[in-house]
């Protein structure tokens, strides 16, 4: 279930973890992440540096409440093979050695199914007629700037491209400011998901009292738990389902953070990309101290 450990944070964090990362996510698109975590950010600001890194690089849409003005572009490539049919051999070592089945031999030349290649530069190693080079092949884009004096990173997946983790972990990898960071992580548990909160100091699960909601989150709490992430949860539209998220949440010994009630006036806000924090003076102290809860939980 799990494709990256959580060993591996010091690839995602260069600055060698001065600052507190917090992951914000949820085991389904749509339950608030996207809000939690913008509101947070704007929460915080006033107190202390912030950076607000949207992971969800498939459909990025923190930029929707923050609205930055970006002032950095970079590509993100991947090293593709290309393959030279005159030099070609035909031995069947990169064929075979290929991992992810990117590589066919179709007897006169050897196709390759970019989309599939994850660019481990196995094939090139290895070939032992000089017949492969490297093209680099452009699978997303990253964007950096301000958005209301917090420190704004998103990334952003090519078209017709699959492979977001080099996506979120080149999001990952440029965080300059701190000591505040907040990831908004992709929905889902899959492997997007499992990059984008890898190396947090904690994560926050983000649901809905629903039977949905509480699938989901099951779910997610499979994985940050497999991750060896501490975590805790915020339940958005509270009041709108049943009561078995919070017995879930009794039973299992998990803490509730917050509570966001179900309110149409807050649903209208976050629809036409408005900040509750900015609309709502009395959710500023819930988010101010959902960091609080946070902060003490990291620190204990
Ligand atoms: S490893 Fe090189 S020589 Fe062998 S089949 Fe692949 S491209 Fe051809
Ligand atoms: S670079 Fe790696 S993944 Fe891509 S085709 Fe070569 S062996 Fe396969």
């Amino acid at each position: 279930m799990v494709g990256i450990a959580p060993t591996e944070a010091q690839d995602y964090f260069p600055n060698g973890g001065e600052n507190m990362i917090i992951a914000i996510a949820s085991g389904k698109g749509g339950t608030g992440k996207t809000t939690v975590a913008a509101n947070l950010a704007v929460s915080l600001k006033d107190k202390m540096p912030v950076a607000l890194l949207d992971c969800d690089v498939e459909e990025p849409n923190a930029h929707l409440f923050l609205m930055p003005e970006f002032t950095e572009r970079e590509s993100v490539t991947l090293p593709v093979p290309s393959i030279d049919s005159d030099k070609c051999t035909h031995c069947g070592i990169c064929t075979r050695i290929c991992a992810y089945h990117a590589l066919a031999d179709l007897g006169k030349k050897i196709l390759v199914f970019e989309e599939l290649c994850h660019g481990c530069g196995g094939c090139s190693l290895l070939c032992p007629a000089g017949a492969i080079t490297e093209i680099h092949k452009e699978i997303g884009l990253v964007e950096r700037g301000t958005a209301k004096g917090i420190e704004f990173v998103q990334g952003t997946l090519s078209i017709g491209s699959v492979l977001a983790p080099p996506v979120i972990k080149k999001v990952k990898s440029r965080i300059k400011s701190g000591p505040a960071v907040i990831i908004d992580s992709p929905p889902g548990t899959s492997c997007p998901m499992i990059n984008a909160v890898s190396g947090a100091d904690y994560c926050v699960l983000v649901t809905e009292p629903t039977p949905f909601g509480l699938s989901d989150l099951q779910l997610a709490v499979g994985v940050v738990r497999e991750l060896g992430i501490s975590f805790g949860v915020v339940i958005n539209r509270a009041g709108m389902g049943d009561g078995e998220v919070e017995k879930y949440l009794q039973e299992q010994n998990i803490p509730l953070l917050m509570k966001i009630p179900f309110d149409r006036r807050y649903a209208a806000c976050c629809a036409r990309g408005g900040l509750l924090v900015e609309e709502f003076p009395e959710l500023r102290q819930s988010f101010n101290n959902l960091w609080k809860a946070i902060e003490r939980r990291v620190e204990a």
